[in-house]
């Protein structure tokens, strides 16, 4: 009972914490590379199976590799609603590439990563393919519980780096880097090594480590993973992948690099919930959940499962709330004709819950709400905040604290 719990609330919290993350697709994290010394392939996007064609004839390479764009790995094992296998092809003649983007572009493409449907893909990459000799892994993260950046590695790239990560874990090398003296030449060095780059490739290798490692703090990072970290016969160390992920908070000083957000890949009430600076995610019960902060998010989920209930959405309203974003919320939840209850469960630290109270009772007698509500409101202004729902009239149940707001919501759903 205990293990399918927490598999459970880790998935939840992969899938909370994933979208809370500004995400870009490769070609533009790997201009971001490029611009930063990195070696990575020369390229160009396009959007159409002509554009494309046209791109791979400009390139005027040996070889090209056309790489659908789209937020998830895996995309070389992926297929296409297409029909077509395989979101990366390799090929020599351009009109090869023409036709293979003709399959991809409007097309789903589902791998590991993806829901099962697939995502679309609206872009591909047309770039000059390189031969790889040894694929290994790389990515630079922030760390908790290294509390700070750390570098990890494996001479075992190019595949699931999670499988090798469980079959051979003797096979992934980290280093902690400290934040305030940076990456240590004697780290980048052993860690190419422990890649398995040897000769004139190990300072190659570590070089092209440093650089990436400096992009990481310039660019507000909180992960650069390159997979593969490939070698070429030739003897050239390339950055064959690249997955950026960013902080949140840095938006203020990245403001170029966040308006490149792709928000196209998110569901349309994900963006509107976005506008009002609200965060929203949709999973697949009938219990809306209104909350602040995503470990309360997280606990209100888990609490409403052990009760026998399953959460239709999460609408997380953050701190500093105005009276309006609490109206945009319950417009947001109650346009999931899935929900039948609407739990609301509000933590008042920063945020006022008298603003709260006001605001659920203005949006319940605007939005006429036909489904049963279930509130409770903790900390600051509480006693205020429950009079202005008492004295409201409106049909709206109190709970004294989570375990009973859980219960009383999915009363409230088993009903029906
Ligand atoms: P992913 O499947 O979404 O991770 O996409 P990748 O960009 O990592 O491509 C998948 C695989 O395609 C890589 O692991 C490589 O084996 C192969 N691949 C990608 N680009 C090239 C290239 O330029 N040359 C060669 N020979 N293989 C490539
Ligand atoms: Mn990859």
């Amino acid at each position: 009972m205990r293990g399918v719990f927490a598999i459970r609330k880790e998935e939840q919290a992969v899938q909370f914490t994933s979208r809370r993350w500004l995400n870009l697709q490769e070609y533009q994290s790997k201009k971001l590379m490029f611009d930063h010394g990195v070696k990575v392939q020369r390229f160009f996007v396009a959007d159409s199976a002509n554009e494309a064609l046209e791109a791979a004839k400009r390139l005027n390479a040996k070889e090209i590799v056309l790489k659908a764009q789209i937020l998830a790995g895996g995309r070389g094992k992926g297929v296409f609603n297409s029909g077509l296998k395989g979101g990366v092809h390799l090929t020599k003649d351009p009109k090869v590439v023409g036709q293979l983007a003709k399959q991809m572009i409007g097309y789903n493409l589902a791998t590991k990563q993806t829901p099962k449907e697939g995502v679309k893909v609206k872009k591909v990459m047309v770039a000059e393919a390189l031969d790889i000799s040894r694929e290994t892994y790389l990515a630079i993260l922030m760390d908790r519980s290294c509390n700070g950046p750390v570098l990890v590695g494996s001479p075992q790239g190019g595949v699931d780096i999670e499988e090798v990560a469980a079959s051979s874990p003797e096979l992934i090398f980290k280093e902690e880097i400290d934040i305030f003296d940076g990456i240590k030449d004697s780290q980048a060095q052993r860690m190419a090594e422990n890649l398995g780059f040897f000769g004139p490739l190990k300072n190659q290798a570590a070089d092209q480590i440093k650089k990436l490692y400096n992009l990481f703090l310039k660019i507000d990072a909180t992960q650069v993973e390159v997979n593969p970290f490939g070698e070429t016969p030739e003897g050239q160390v390339v950055c064959f992948d690249a997955k950026i992920n960013f902080d949140d908070n840095a938006e203020f000083r990245q403001k170029d690099i966040f308006a490149m957000d792709d928000k196209s890949e998110n569901e349309p009430i994900e963006n509107e919930a976005a506008r009002y600076d609200l965060k929203y995610i949709g999973l697949d019960g009938n219990i809306a959940c209104f909350v602040n902060g995503a470990g309360l998010a997280m606990a209100t989920c888990d609490i409403i499962s052990l009760n026998g209930g399953k959460p239709a959405n999460f609408l997380d309203l953050g701190g500093g709330v105005k009276e309006a974003q609490v109206y945009q919320a319950f417009k947001l939840l109650t346009a999931d004709p899935k929900v039948e209850a609407i739990l609301v469960n509000i933590f008042g630290g920063i945020v006022n819950c008298a603003i709260i109270a006001n605001g659920i009772t203005k949006a319940c007698r605007e939005l006429e709400l036909k489904v049963p509500l279930v509130v409770r409101l903790e900390g600051t202004n509480v006693t205020e905040a429950q009079s202005i729902l008492t004295n409201s009239g409106l049909p709206i149940t109190s709970a004294v604290d989570l375990e009973d707001a859980a219960k009383k919501a999915v009363a409230c759903v088993a009903k029906k």
